[in-house]
């Protein structure tokens, strides 16, 4: 469970990093961007809100001097103007100073009203210079103290015919773009904290949905490990690696099962085929040495317990065979050989079992027939199924061994006539250790190896083998290449 949590935390930490990080960029780029708007869009409301109170108060300087002693329109026109002034600081939402051309600070006006000092005060001095100089001051600032908080100040002549005849200076609280600023932030905030949280969730579901598997599978592996070969993963919908892993899994799974059986099915079977001779050499020799088996037989079954051990000497000879062939050690050493004159030598082996049960032996083959393959393994091949033949011939029966080329191919037929396979038996005979009801019935000594080794071996070949059983009689069939 350690290593899923760091797998998770590790998978949270990257994907909050990448989020976050995407998040401060976007933010930067978007409040960089809205900020240079915001300035661009102050300073254009601050140069029109001046060039027009400029206007207005270079006509009001021109005018007004001329209209001194008609009070009463002088009064009207000062009104005027002021409420012009006030107008346009109203539609700013800023402060407009009206000066002199000494710098001198006439009123100032927001858009409340318009107001004058109550001492002399004056523009600060850079401010006038860089009207003078530049035509133009702009500044972020408190306006050399005329203001209380920071600002943002844009100043201009007001002039008339190429005169100077005042100034005029229009501000605008610096803190409504600082709070447009907080504003940003706090909603960057709160969703880069939202998000986080979704990344959470995202990646616990992610994370968990990906590890399931493999968690499945680290399960059914201790299961494996305490011995239950039953265990296996529950395939996931998706077709992904972790897909492919588990199905690779399982397949591994169902074959230490299948290895698992087979092992222990291998030692019943070895076992039970060792227990029986054991039994019954024990028996007689016991028999013999305390005396309950009389001297004139002894012999007798002297020679049961010899018959005994040669069929565990077999035993243990056609085991020794299927473990090399399924190490694959037993390399095939291929050379040329007249298959005809081997057929011929083995059947003149069993010749004593042949006229003890008085079997009518026909060998329909060649004189000869060559096949390049492995000499020893090919003996075992037909000596195996002639045994067979001969140990499930019935009495005074009949077997045929036909052998013939065919398409490149060395055909080799033995027929016998007897009991037969039975139809639910003759898919298994070529399996381990498999030994058919009727033989068990039949008093014949049997490991069930023998046609496994055999059609191993066919099999290596490159060949090919079948049998079919019916009618009281029972044929084996193999067909191997003749050449490599
Ligand atoms: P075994 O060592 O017992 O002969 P095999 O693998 O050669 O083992 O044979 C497996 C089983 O196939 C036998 O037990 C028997 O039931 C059946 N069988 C093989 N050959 C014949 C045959 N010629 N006639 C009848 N049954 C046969």
């Amino acid at each position: 469970m350690k290593g899923v949590k760091s797998i998770f935390l590790k998978n949270f930490i990257i994907y909050s990093l990448v989020v976050m990080l995407s998040f401060t960029a976007l933010g930067g780029a978007f409040i960089y961007q809205i900020s240079r708007y915001a300035a661009r869009e102050r300073e254009s409301a601050l140069a029109a809100a001046v060039s027009r109170a400029s206007a207005y108060t270079a006509e009001y300087m021109q005018i007004a001097p001329n209209m001194i002693g008609s009070s009463f329109s002088l009064q009207a026109y000062e009104k005027f103007y002021r409420n012009s002034v006030m107008g346009l600081a109203d539609n700013l939402d800023g402060i407009l100073f009206i000066c002199d051309e000494e710098g001198e600070v006439l009123f100032f006006a927001t858009g409340e009203g318009c107001y004058v000092h109550e001492e002399r005060v004056y523009a600060p001095q850079a401010a006038q210079e860089a009207v003078e100089q530049k035509g133009r001051f702009y500044e972020m600032g408190n306006f050399s103290g005329l203001l209380t908080s920071p600002h943002y100040t844009l100043g201009a002549p007001a002039q008339s015919g190429g005169q100077t005849l005042g100034m005029v200076f229009a501000s605008l609280p610096a803190d409504s773009s600082l709070k447009l600023f907080a504003n940003i932030s706090s909603t960057f905030i709160l969703m880069i904290f939202v998000v986080f949280l979704v990344v959470l969730a995202v990646t616990y579901a992610m994370v968990n949905n990906t590890l399931r598997p493999l968690r499945n599978i680290a399960a059914a592996t201790r299961n494996f490990g305490r011995g239950d070969f039953s265990a296996r993963v529950a395939v996931p919908k998706q077709r992904d690696e972790l897909y492919a892993l588990t199905v690779s899994f399982n397949h591994m799974a169902d074959a230490i099962e299948n290895m698992e059986t087979q092992r222990r099915d291998l030692i019943a079977n070895v076992s039970h085929d060792l227990r029986t001779p054991m039994t019954t050499i024990g028996g007689f020799i016991d028999g013999i040495l305390d005396g309950a088996i009389p001297q004139e037989k002894q012999e007798y079954y002297l020679r049961i317990v010899s018959e005994e051990i040669r069929r565990l000497s077999r035993l243990a000879n056609s085991m020794v065979e299927v473990s090399r062939l399924e190490s694959g050690q037993r390399a095939l050493n291929r050379t040329s050989f007249d298959i005809s004159e081997m057929a011929r030598r083995i059947v003149l082996g069993f010749e004593r079992q042949l006229t003890e049960k008085e079997i009518d032996l026909n060998l329909d083959i060649p004189e000869k027939l060559e096949l390049c393959a492995d000499h020893d393994a090919i003996f075992q091949v037909v000596y195996n199924l002639i045994d067979n033949a001969v140990k499930f011939t019935q009495q005074q029966g009949k077997i045929i061994v036909y052998l013939s080329a065919k398409g490149g191919k060395v055909q080799c037929n033995i027929v016998n006539t007897g009991p037969g396979i039975a139809p639910e038996d003759i898919d298994h005979i070529f399996e381990r250790f498999y030994k058919g009801d009727r033989s068990r019935s039949a008093k014949v000594t049997s490991s069930g190896l023998g046609l496994y080794i055999v059609k191993t071996l066919v099999n290596r070949h490159g060949g090919d083998i079948y049998a079919k059983s019916g009618n009281g009689q029972t044929e084996f069939c193999f067909m191997i290449p003749q050449k490599i």
